[in-house]
This record gives structure tokens, C-alpha cells and sequence, in this order.
């Protein structure tokens, strides 16, 4: 098994770590409302989907 030659040092450690996100994908703001939804999902908050009403408020 590959075993690492150094020790990774604190400044590459935390550049690779600038990659990590806290939201997660796939996260898109609504055209309707401009809340954060779920993109391909309908919106939460309005009840719009692709420019429609889908889910009566
Ligand atoms: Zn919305």
C-alpha cells in the first residue's frame, strides 16, 4: 500500500479544504421568489415550477 512520503503541511491541508463547501449542489435561487430551492424541484417557499403554479399557497 502507498504510504505518504511527508507529512501534508497546515497551508496545503487547508487550501484543499477551500474546495469543501458548506452548501450543497444543486442549491439554485427561485426565478419566481428568489428563495434557495432545489434545483428541478419545485420551489418550497412559492410553489413555482418553471414558470408555473404547481403547489396552491
Ligand atoms: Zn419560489
Amino acid at each position: 500500500m502507498a504510504v505518504p512520503k511527508r507529512r501534508t503541511s497546515k497551508t496545503a491541508k487547508r487550501q484543499r479544504r477551500t474546495h469543501f463547501k458548506l452548501q450543497v449542489p444543486g442549491m439554485v435561487a427561485c426565478d419566481n421568489c428568489g428563495e434557495m430551492k432545489l434545483a428541478h424541484r419545485v420551489c418550497k417557499s412559492c410553489g413555482e415550477y418553471k414558470g408555473k403554479q404547481v403547489v396552491s399557497e
